[in-house]
């Protein structure tokens, strides 16, 4: 008998070397080892014979090899290995770009079974690049099972693929996958409930874990390459489950915290706050508004996600539950990712607060020594009530008086260890986190899902949909002509040029070159002002301030404006090298234009060649404005570990689930995982399956 957690060196076959190889994959176990689905299923239960093949199809085929070898072509660096393989029916070539190693591994007379598409080249039916498989190694070679196992693992039946591991061959793990099966103890122990197993319908997970990698003659093949076998589903609804029952427990863990103070609102707030108001606020922004003073009002501590689109209005929201938090005595830090933006903030809060009695200090890493200790001596005094800065605000050893709200602005760009260092600054204070990237469905009851949520979609007034248009670099003149007749008409104009080289001193090179030749020798009539992240502080500030201002019409920048900058004038955002950006990063700098009265443009420029990916993006702005559908569509072109680029930022480690692809499930998982706790009976046993390994598990920070 295997138990699950039997270490894959005790496994026959494995051995220290390759449990090395599997190790290195993050494989120590049995369990870990069952948990690694196949990456795609072949059904060798009957191969296409040779002379059955038609091109534009599919096929696996098995054979025999006749002859194989290395092909010069008239390209010197380019190399083709050929090879013959015949079955009763006739032979067939394949061939194999730049892979010379595979002298090594095709042999005349081995049995292979070969998996690709049917090709019509000049020389006849061919498989290009095709997926292989070496059934029986000649004599001499030792296999990595006895041949008897080739008629029943390897062929004759729908046959899991696997990545390769190091050494390790699919052919290889297939034998050891299925040793470990015929191990597996008759009863193993299963953490879904029974009433959950049988309203979601789920297999047992015994028979999940054999059926997921042996599937059972029958089961369709396109339901299991699209990863829907009753067995698939079952295994990957178990992983989300408990990865949901943890986001849940720390949620509820989080509604027993206790603040030190709730607060209160009166009418005498409500009368300080509309003094603020510069304008009359959209229905969405009273509505959120709304939400977080509720939250606030309440003991718990607030966790509140505000998702809404660049140009949204976030800012005035946040500076309402600013304000309804100090009216109440409290001190509240609100935290940027730049220091332009916590620049831009400081500004335009202190002007809005102007007139009332609260005091506010910037702080960032550019604060001067002797001003930041000031700062902090005052913080810890309680005689500054609000903060805005940078990240300096969790670095340094700032202490508050009172603090009891955290606003973090555009958290995506933030770690979760950030968020919880800034928390730790208060007694439990409430905390706003806002974002302007929209964080798919999905994403949100994963990364965020400790977090209650709002969303605003509804743009101030008096916006008109910014209109985006893609084109290639032989356009540039015209595109020029089109820039020039904005800043006639009075409008300022954005140039973004993308990070190019590795080294930053190169690129600020090439942007400032690109200054020089927009102010030399395209737009002489009009100043031209350059912006990047190796100015010095008071020199960002002093080109920001002009921009704003309409001192200065063309701002050169790399994406240091990317976030939150708000210059209502400007109304067209100009990007170099548009191919060259990720989906939402284009999407939050257009958003930087648009915020006036006047119609605005985004100009996306772009270099050939274009891979697919970049032309899909650039196709995606110019069909839509919508944050979210551009969201969703990001995550689906770049997969939700790329999302937020990190770890770090919150993504769980998955080891069967895809978060894009079984959404569903997730959201499935979710209202189990709610109601599983809610009942009594069995939410500490729950609990106790969660304590143990989650952290380690879903490699986020602990349920604690
Ligand atoms: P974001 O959500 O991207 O942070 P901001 O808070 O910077 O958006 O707001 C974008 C612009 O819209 C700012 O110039 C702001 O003053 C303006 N604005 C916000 N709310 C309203 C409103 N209700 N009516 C008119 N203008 C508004
Ligand atoms: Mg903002």
């Amino acid at each position: 008998m295997i138990p699950l957690d039997t270490p894959l060196q005790f496994l026959k076959g494995v051995g220290p070397r390759r449990a090395a190889d599997l190790q290195r994959v993050g494989l120590q176990t049995v369990e870990d080892l069952l948990y690694r689905f196949p990456i795609r299923y072949e059904d060798r239960g009957s191969f296409a014979t040779i002379a059955s093949l038609r091109p534009g199809t599919a096929a696996s085929i098995a054979g025999e090899v006749v002859s194989c070898g290395v092909r010069p072509t008239r390209r010197p660096r380019f190399k083709i290995f050929e090879l013959l393989v015949r079955d009763l029916t006739g032979s067939l070539r394949a061939v194999f770009f730049n892979q010379p190693f595979l002298s090594d591994v095709f042999h005349p007379h081995q049995r292979v079974i070969l998996f690709g598409k049917l090709e019509l080249s000049a020389h006849g039916l061919q498989l290009q690049n095709p997926q292989y498989e070496i059934l029986r190694q000649e004599a001499g070679d030792a296999p990595a099972a006895p041949d008897a196992d080739d008629d029943t693992l390897h062929t004759g039946r729908i046959v899991p693929v696997y990545e390769k591991t190091g050494t390790l061959t699919t052919r290889m793990q297939r034998v050891i996958v299925h040793r470990a099966l015929a191990g597996l103890p008759a009863a193993i122990q299963d953490p879904l409930p029974a009433d959950i197993r049988a309203r979601e319908q789920l297999v047992d997970r015994r028979a999940a874990l054999v059926d997921v990698h042996f599937p059972p003659a029958g089961t369709p093949i396109g339901e299991l390459n699209a990863f829907r076998s009753p067995a698939q589903r079952r295994l990957i609804f178990e992983e989300f489950f408990l990865f949901q029952l943890g986001l849940v427990l720390k949620r509820r863990k989080a509604d027993d915290e206790r603040k030190a103070r709730a607060v209160v609102v009166t009418d005498e707030i409500r009368e300080s706050a509309r003094r603020v108001l510069p304008f009359r606020l959209t229905g969405d922004q009273k509505k959120v508004i709304a939400e977080i003073v509720e939250d606030m009002k309440r003991p718990q501590p607030m966790n509140r996600l505000l998702q809404g689109d660049v140009g949204s209005g976030k800012t005035i929201v946040a500076l309402m539950a600013a304000l309804v938090a100090m009216e109440n005595g409290l001190q509240v830090a609100f935290m940027a990712p730049t220091e332009i933006l916590a620049d831009q903030h400081f500004i335009t809060i202190r002007k809005l607060l102007e007139a009332s009695r609260f005091r506010i200090a910037l702080l960032t890493g550019a604060t001067p020594a002797r001003k930041r200790r000031e700062t902090q001596a005052e913080l810890a005094a309680g005689s500054i009530h609000m903060v805005v800065g940078t990240h300096a605000l969790v670095q340094d050893p700032v202490a508050f008086h009172d603090l009891g709200l955290a606003i973090i602005d555009e958290q995506h760009r933030f770690g979760v260890l950030q968020r919880a260092t800034l928390r730790t600054k208060g007694l439990h204070p409430d905390v706003l986190v806002m974002t302007a990237t929209p964080i798919p469905r999905t994403l949100a009851l994963t990364t965020y899902g400790d977090l209650d949520v709002s969303v605003m979609r509804e743009m101030p007034p008096g916006r008109h949909p910014i209109k985006t248009i893609a084109k290639p670099e032989a356009r540039r003149e015209e595109i020029y002509a089109f820039v020039r007749k904005q800043m006639d008409e009075g409008r300022q104009v954005y140039v973004i040029y993308p990070l190019i080289e590795e080294s930053e001193k190169i690129d600020v090179k090439a942007a400032t070159e690109m200054a020089d030749h927009l102010a030399a020798d395209i737009f002489p009539e009009y100043r031209v002002a350059l912006l990047h992240g190796r100015l010095k502080q008071e020199e960002k500030e002093r080109v920001m301030g002009a921009y704003a201002r309409g001192d200065t019409h063309v701002l050169v920048s790399t994406t240091v404006v990317e976030v939150g900058v708000d210059v209502p004038n400007a109304s067209v955002m100009l990007v170099e090298h548009a191919e060259r950006f990720g989906l939402s990063q284009l999407h939050q700098l257009r958003g930087r234009v648009g915020r006036g009265p006047h119609l605005s443009y985004c100009v996306l420029l772009y270099q050939f060649p274009l891979s697919d990916q970049a032309r899909e993006r650039l196709k995606a702005l110019t069909e839509t404005t919508d944050g979210f559908v551009i969201a969703e569509k990001d995550l689906e072109l770049r997969g939700p570990g790329d999302f937020f680029g990190t770890r770090q930022s919150g993504m769980p480690t998955l080891r069967v689930g895809d978060l894009v692809r079984d959404h569903a499930i997730m959201e499935a998982a979710r209202r189990e995982a709610v109601a599983a706790l809610d009942d009594r009976r069995q939410a500490e046993t729950l609990a106790a399956l969660v304590r143990t390994g989650w952290e380690q598990r879903f490699g986020l920070a602990g349920i604690g």
